[in-house]
């Protein structure tokens, strides 16, 4: 029988940032993920502290974002490859009003970091910006799809992934211990994302208000080519426009609740377009479509940890929609509550679904 501290099912940036943590204090761990990814592939990568609708400050952003950027950029040079881009972004501002609650909201003292008081001219004419750009100064994009491929050849280079479905029902227990097809663990842990829907170990049933706490949001992207509008930074009107290089572009994200299907849309795009001609003025055509579901709560908070009664089962999940720009941070977190017996932070214990 094989011994190991943790198996992991899952390996989109859950299951990823946590291989990293348990490497980092030297805790043996096997993953199982069976592709292919479901939202971290196909997740615009994007990392920015500020809420760009309300112009407040993103959950957890101040303590912890810089810290996610430097996890990305060591997992870079790990790895041998290029994932992080420390781009900016600019938020078009729709009215002169717009404009002084970007300049009334740059002056705050949780904001001045991230934001520049300045209102940045538009000089591009492809792009639609009459009143200007807010310039958020500290924001960053990493290539979630380019990092998952570097890390299943690094782990699959060290015999610690097995490219197969978890079949939950082979899963037993023997003196504490988690026995699964030859492995025996101390601790498995689930980050299946949405699949964890599907996990019957997941907590089921009515929880927040009479209503399933877990939410599938699926999401799609339009790939366009557009030569005349040479973007260099991350773009956000009603949507982002994210610059993939060679005259490509990245558009969206749509959202559409409580649907799992990973078909991808004539609505979804029709959305996407409509809300893309609002933000450029020069002929773009579109290449592909592109489908993945966020692992959303009710709350916006994760999962984490093991329900009362099963402490070795233990989830990572609930993601949402920041999590490349968080799961760094939780993955601490668990960690140090796995090993260290730290308590969770009560709003991010799975616990609280009963
Ligand atoms: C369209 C879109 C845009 C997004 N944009 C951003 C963004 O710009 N910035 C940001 O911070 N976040 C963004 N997100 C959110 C972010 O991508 C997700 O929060 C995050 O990727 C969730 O990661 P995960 O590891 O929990 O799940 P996933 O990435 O879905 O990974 C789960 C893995 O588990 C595997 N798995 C599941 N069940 C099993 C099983 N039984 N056996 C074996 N393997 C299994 C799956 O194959 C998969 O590889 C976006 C998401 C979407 C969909």
């Amino acid at each position: 029988m094989k011994q190991v501290d943790y198996i992991i099912v899952g390996l989109g940036i859950a299951g990823l940032s946590l291989c990293e943590r348990l490497e980092e204090h030297d805790r043996g761990f096997i993953v199982i993920d069976s592709g292919p990814n479901i939202a971290t592939e196909v997740s615009g990568g994007v990392f920015n502290p500020v809420v760009l609708k309300r112009f407040t400050i993103a959950w957890k952003a101040k303590e912890e974002m810089a810290k996610s950027l430097l996890f990305y950029k060591e997992l870079s040079i790990k790895l041998g490859v290029s994932i992080v881009n420390d781009t900016s972004v600019l938020r078009i501002l729709k009215s002169a009003e717009e404009q002084n609650d970007w300049v009334v909201a740059s002056d705050k003292i949780e904001l001045a970091p991230y934001l520049s008081s300045e209102i940045v001219k538009n000089e591009n004419p492809s792009v639609r910006a009459p009143f200007g750009f807010g310039k958020v100064k500290v924001a960053g994009r990493i290539y979630p799809s380019e990092l998952l491929k570097a890390y299943r050849a690094y782990l699959q280079n060290r015999d610690l992934l097995i490219p197969e479905g978890f079949e939950h029902e082979l899963l037993s227990e023997t003196n504490n211990r988690i026995i699964y097809k030859g492995i025996s663990a101390k601790k498995i842990i689930f980050a299946e994302g949405i699949s964890g829907l599907k996990n019957p170990f997941f907590p089921k049933g009515p929880f927040l208000d009479g209503k399933e706490y877990f939410v599938a949001n699926k999401g799609e992207y339009v790939i366009m080519r557009a030569p005349r509008l040479r973007l260099e930074t991350m773009v956000k009107g009603p949507i982002y426009i994210i610059p993939l290089g060679e005259d490509l572009y990245k558009v969206g994200a749509s959202y559409k609740r409580e649907d799992t299907t990973l078909d991808i849309t004539h609505e979804a795009r029709e959305d996407i377009l409509r809300k893309l001609r609002k933000m450029i003025l020069c002929d773009f055509e579109v290449v592909s479509q592109e489908v993945g579901i966020r692992p959303t709560t009710k709350d916006r908070r994760p999962l984490l940890g093991s329900l009362v009664g099963h402490p070795n089962k233990v989830f990572f999940n609930g993601l949402g929609t920041h999590g490349i720009m968080n799961a760094p941070f939780l993955s601490r977190i668990l960690y140090n509550h796995l090993e260290n017996d730290l308590e969770l932070p009560k709003e991010m214990d799975i616990k609280r679904c009963k």
